[in-house]
């Protein structure tokens, strides 16, 4: 019986390793199929405190990852496939999981920091321009684009915070939606139709992705006419939306209607002994330093129910 298990080696599970570890509870740490979390997909962070010349995503969750494990922690790499919970005589639950190796472990506090992961379009030739001008993230990849011309796909606040954000490198922006209404808040849409960078494409999707070697340009598919337009671009940039990796929690624990696990301030959620941290309950702030931060606080509370417990 362990006494705690963090499912998720993001940033978030890693920051709540080292908060447990340190409390000596010896936290076993799951990893999922997307070892090290969405940090390992960029390049430069230069947000994150403590670096004044940035770092490196990778290595940020790589050192986290070797901070927890010497307090102790310990990391597995294996997925969660499905969930019990029971109650004991002392009515605190008892998690079981069921481990794709075909292993079952139990324990006592449960942290899930699985995140969340970008949709894609799921067209064949995204597949192929994937990091050769096909991205999912302008905060990383941005600056890659200077003085290029460039596409955002979706009408909701990331895109309108994406294409914003890459005027400060591109020299154009268009943003291409499947409607003629944005879903974006208005305050943000608004910033972004007044950017003179920013022009909009209306009930268009992408059929295609081309380009030798890098995207140079996209078919683009009027949704009323089914009319096909050739668009020059330098790069696709995807904001439509991401997906919380709770599928093994649905019907287990209280999600919001897009998946996310509905956690308190505290990161309690509705089953105690429960609780959540970093992307899979955030859908507004998704900063590594706020994931960071869910994971102090989730690894703290998980530490307190234990001790209080016994
Ligand atoms: P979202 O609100 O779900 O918007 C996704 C957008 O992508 C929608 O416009 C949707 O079109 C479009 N889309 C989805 N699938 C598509 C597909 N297969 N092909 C083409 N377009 C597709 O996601 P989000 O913008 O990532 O925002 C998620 C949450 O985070 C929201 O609650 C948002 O308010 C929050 N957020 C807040 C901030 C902020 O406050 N600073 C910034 C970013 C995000 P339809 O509109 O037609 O459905």
């Amino acid at each position: 019986m362990e006494e705690l298990i963090i499912l998720g080696t993001g940033i978030s599970g890693c920051t709540a390793a080292i908060y447990a570890a340190r409390a000596a509870l010896s936290p076993l740490v799951i990893s999922g199929p997307e070892d090290g979390g969405q940090l390992t997909l960029t390049t430069d962070v230069e947000n994150f405190p403590g670096f004044p010349e940035g770092v490196q995503g990778p290595e940020l969750v790589q050192n986290a990852r070797k901070q927890a494990e010497r307090f102790g922690a310990r990391f597995k790499v294996d997925i969660v496939q499905d969930i019990r919970m029971e109650k004991n005589e002392n009515s605190s639950r008892i998690f079981e999981l069921d481990l794709v190796s075909g292993e079952k472990i139990q324990c006592k506090t449960l942290i899930v920091a699985t995140g969340a992961s970008a949709r894609w379009l799921g067209i064949p030739s995204e597949e192929k321009y994937k990091g050769r001008g096909v991205t999912t993230c302008a905060t990383c990849d941005g600056a890659f684009f200077k003085d290029k011309e460039v596409v955002v796909i979706g009408g909701g606040d990331s895109a309108m915070e994406e294409a914003t954000f890459l005027t400060k490198f591109c020299t154009k922006v268009t943003v291409v939606h499947r409607r003629e209404e944005l879903r974006a808040s208005k305050i943000m849409q608004d910033k972004a139709r007044k950017n003179p960078k920013i022009e909009f494409i209306w009930n268009s999707v992408i059929e295609e992705i081309y380009g030798e070697k890098i995207v140079q340009g996209i078919k683009l598919k009027n949704v009323n006419s089914s009319e096909i337009v050739d668009f020059k671009t330098d790069g696709v940039f995807l904001a439509i939306g991401h997906i919380p990796n709770t599928k093994f929690l649905q019907g287990k624990v209280d999600l919001d209607d897009h998946g996310y696990i509905k956690a308190d301030k505290n990161m309690h959620t509705s089953v105690k002994g429960l609780f959540a941290a970093g992307d899979v309950q955030d859908t507004r702030f998704r900063q590594a330093i706020t994931a960071a931060g869910s994971g102090c606080m989730a690894a703290m509370e998980a530490e307190k129910l234990l001790a209080e417990e016994e």
